[in-house]
């Protein structure tokens, strides 16, 4: 049985066939996170999509190439260079070192290709002179250079692929600045923007005059470098849908690179919102967390992991605190079952896998349906706690659970009990309470050694010295 995704170009669900003659490789693409801030869990559920999306195709034997662009020029970048009264490349170096440590944080397979956008003026210049040459660009007196619409649906082109638009609304030659605008406005967008004073130091040469680039032509750019001008998959959460996904295909088509009239992507995936306690995440709300304030509440990058892989991609996802520790007693149970496993199954050889594997390989197959497949996996769990409650289990059948359990989690990457890692806010403590001890402050020690136990974690005395340990 194939694979199958749902395509929101045709709005079906398709069967996954690569471009790739052979049908090996799969070139997939993913918008990355805008470095200005730090992810929060919304953005994260998205990653983890996409790191689903590929340690899926992976256990499916495809040889992907995965590429995630890092935006570091765009209007929220030149915005908070200005607040943070700072340069460019501080602001961006900064929120992207933090945003990989995220990523190793919660497991996600490193992307292949990680191009940023202030590397790739020449080939954003040069795909605006397409545009220019194909008659889809147009220069304003200030320098600035937009897509225009009405010429594009005058060379018989489709503007509107992935959401319904209307055009009755349209005013013709109407331009919009700005890189993120009101839903479902049909407006010129900004290939190139002029340099203006509140760009500060951040501008390039071009051949209409210094400015920078949109942020739209940026993944077209970028993604057609690194994939080829006709790729597999583009990823992102719903909200790129429009304006960001319909641009970069008018771009992209626009600029007619592709052979043979194929698609600058074939299958185009999107993620749902995330709630964060039954709202919309906002700061006012007290409900906005990044992944660090996760992290400092106790909870590990594998239990988030795991809560933000609950639910199927397009589905809205409800994500609390009480959510967190669900998840943490579930994975305790997985815990338990395989270290029981590991007893069990000594230095025994794995012979075939669990026929847990096919059920799992034939839900995720559906459309990636994660949700159905955390069920059998829990149905097995606890299967196998039965068997090993009735000694029913020999050595080489627990060598198979375990090797099924392997190829189970090369695609969940929620990791075994050994790789539990401890938060590095959390070692912060317990280097602070050890201080405290020598110090004598025996108050302030044990007061650490609460919040570490409201956090989770006890503290265990090792030969190598103290040591954090999740409470049972
Ligand atoms: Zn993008």
């Amino acid at each position: 049985m194939g694979l199958k995704f749902f395509n929101t170009l045709t709005r079906a669900v398709e069967e996954f066939v690569p471009l790739d003659p052979a049908g090996k490789r799969a070139g997939m693409y993913c918008c990355g996170p805008t470095v200005y801030d730090f992810a929060h869990v919304g953005n994260w559920r998205t990653f983890l999509f996409g790191d689903l999306v590929r340690r899926y195709l992976e256990f499916k034997g495809y040889a992907v190439n995965h590429v995630m662009n890092v935006t570091d020029i765009d209007d929220k970048i030149i915005k908070r260079v200005s607040e943070m009264n700072s340069s460019l490349a501080e602001v961006t170096g900064k929120f992207e070192k933090a945003f990989l440590d995220d990523l190793k944080s919660l497991n996600c397979r490193v992307p292949h290709g990680m191009p940023h956008a202030t590397e790739h003026i020449p080939e954003i210049v040069a795909l605006i002179e397409k545009l220019m040459a194909q008659g889809l660009a147009y220069r304003t007196p200030d320098g600035s250079v937009y897509f225009s619409i009405e010429k594009y649906r005058g060379q018989g082109r489709q503007y509107g692929q992935l959401v319904k638009l209307n055009f009755e609304e349209m005013r013709a030659g109407e331009r919009v600045r700005h890189d993120e605008y009101a839903k479902e406005a049909i407006a010129d967008f900004a290939l190139w923007k002029a340099r203006v004073p509140e760009d500060g130091a951040v501008f390039w040469p071009s051949p209409w005059g210094d400015g920078r680039p949109g942020w739209h032509i940026e993944c077209s750019a970028m993604s057609m470098k690194l994939l080829g001008p006709s790729f597999d998959l583009h990823l992102g959460g719903e909200d790129l849908m429009f304006p960001h996904h319909e641009d970069e295909i008018a771009q992209s088509e626009g600029a007619g690179l592709q052979p043979n009239h194929q698609r600058f992507v074939k299958y185009w995936l999107h993620g749902a919102h995330l709630l964060v306690e039954g709202k919309k995440m906002s700061k006012s709300l007290g409900n906005f967390f990044t992944l660090r304030d996760l992290l400092a509440k106790g909870f590990t990058g594998r239990e988030i992991r795991y809560a933000l892989l609950q639910a199927h991609y397009r589905e809205t996802f409800n994500f609390t605190l009480d959510g967190l520790a669900s998840a943490r007693a579930a994975l305790m149970r997985l815990d338990e079952c395989l270290a029981k496993l590991r007893e069990l199954a000594g230095d025994v050889k794995a012979g075939d896998h669990a026929p847990v594997l096919g059920q799992f390989s034939a839900l995720l197959d559906e459309d990636l349906n994660i949700a159905g497949a955390w069920g059998v996996i829990f149905e097995w769990v606890r299967d196998t706690n039965r068997r090993l409650a009735e000694n029913s289990l020999d050595a080489a059948a627990a060598a198979s659970a375990l090797a099924t359990w392997e190829k189970l989690d090369s695609v969940l990457g929620v990791g075994a009990l050994a790789e539990v890692e401890v938060p590095p806010e959390l070692n912060a403590l317990l280097e602070a309470r050890q201080a405290a001890r020598k110090a004598k402050d025996f108050k302030r020690a044990d007061a650490i050694r609460d919040e570490l136990k409201a956090k989770g974690w006890v503290i265990e005395d090792t030969p190598k010295g103290p040591r954090l340990k999740r409470a049972a």
